[in-house]
């Protein structure tokens, strides 16, 4: 990396006050690889590993930079003790990955000595993780019959289902759902079992998802509607939930939107936050940030972190419901975007624990 090149990074890194970054490659594996670690003063930085054909090294280390931070600010909010960071490894998940590119990976990982936790994202599998457990013990993500947490989506469905219930509680007084109706858009892991408990509590539920198969098993298996994709963003709803992509929430959508509530698992709906995060504060829709609702993942990962108990991911999931009536609560007072209201007080309390660190 010539001069020019160092200099942008450190900026790029103090525009958000990253702490560090670290470059690996392994010229045997073909391993390219970027940590990131934006905030360990809440406690070390943890977040997962993405696996992505990045077009250029330009594009991982802004993924890596942008994914980081808003780790620090998903954990700060959720009340764990970790901070934030992200590690991207360049290439394809369906040819470059192996085994011993996986592990080396996970010893770099080990030489961060615990002060980065990395866990699975998007082309990692838990069985990854299994190669990481055995080059470092800095990983959670790992599936039960290995000690670790399992499938996180129940905990994250369960979170959104309380930040929805938080919602309605705001918009009308009651958190019951009965009779509500609810979009779910993607209905995979997490948008299968959201569905179970709106379901279980009468919620008129309608679904969409890009493969047929997905749409046939949940209608057979809830005897909930389904729309085509194409009409999702034309349904006079109760609630939107997204549930498969980010930036759904648009120039496009909102023009089309009737929907009263948006809060769903998937992260970064909001295109533009500061555009998007205002304009639907001004269209009268509550939004409940997808980062505080979707935090259960995290919070399944905490657990692993300090003793895994499914049972307490669960209850600590459940606080979702105050901390989204919380956020409304700020916004509304101060008359600022949902979105904003949940990063000041994220913001608020890296400060304020950040401060007791100080004394012994
Ligand atoms: P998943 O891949 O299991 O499910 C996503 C579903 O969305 C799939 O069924 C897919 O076919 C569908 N889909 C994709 N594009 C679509 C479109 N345009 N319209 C309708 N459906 C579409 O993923 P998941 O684990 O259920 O996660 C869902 C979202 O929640 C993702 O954005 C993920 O990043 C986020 N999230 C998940 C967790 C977790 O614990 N799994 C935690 C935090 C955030």
């Amino acid at each position: 990396m010539d001069k020019a090149n160092v200099a942008s990074l450190t900026t790029r890194m103090s525009t958000f006050d990253h702490e560090q970054v670290v470059f690996c490659q392994d010229k045997a594996t073909g391993l390219k690889a970027i940590i990131a670690i934006h905030n360990t003063v809440l406690g070390p930085a943890v977040g997962g590993t993405r696996m992505w054909a990045y077009a250029s090294e330009d594009d991982a280390v802004t993924d890596v930079l942008r994914l980081s931070r808003g780790m620090t600010y998903k954990n700060a909010l959720a009340g764990l003790n970790i901070g934030g960071g992200k590690a991207v490894i360049i290439g394809d998940a369906r040819k470059d990955k192996n085994e011993a590119l996986i592990r080396r990976f996970g010893k770099f990982v080990d030489s961060l000595a615990g002060k980065y936790i990395t866990a699975e994202d998007v082309g990692i599998s838990t069985k990854d993780m299994e190669y990481v457990k055995q080059e470092t013990d800095h990983v959670v993500g790992l599936p039960d019959y290995r000690g670790g947490g399992g499938d996180p989506s129940p905990v994250t469905a369960y979170g959104v289902y309380m930040g929805m219930k938080a919602s309605m509680k705001e918009l009308s007084g009651n958190d019951s759902l009965s009779g509500k109706k609810i979009l779910v858009q993607g209905v995979g892991h997490v948008g299968e079992y959201l569905v179970s408990h709106l379901v279980k509590e009468n919620a008129e539920v309608i679904i969409s998802d890009i493969y047929e198969d997905r749409v046939k098993a949940v209608v057979s298996k809830y005897g909930v509607k389904a729309v085509d994709v194409s009409e999702v963003y034309h349904q006079k709803i109760d609630v939107y939930s997204p549930c498969a992509l980010g930036a759904t929430v648009n120039d496009e959508t909102l023009a089309k939107l009737t929907c009263s509530i948006i809060c769903g698992a998937a992260n970064n709906q909001l295109a533009n936050e500061q555009i998007h995060g205002a304009e639907v504060q001004k269209k009268g829709i509550l939004y409940a940030p997808d980062y505080l609702v979707n935090a259960g993942g995290i919070i399944n990962c905490y657990w692993e972190i300090i003793g895994y108990s499914r049972e307490a991911a669960f209850a600590q999931a459940q606080g979702i419901y105050d901390k989204t009536l919380e956020i409304f609560s700020k916004s509304k007072s101060e008359n600022i975007p949902t979105y904003l209201a949940a990063n000041l007080l994220a913001e608020a309390r890296i400060n304020q624990i950040g401060k007791i660190k100080l004394s012994y």
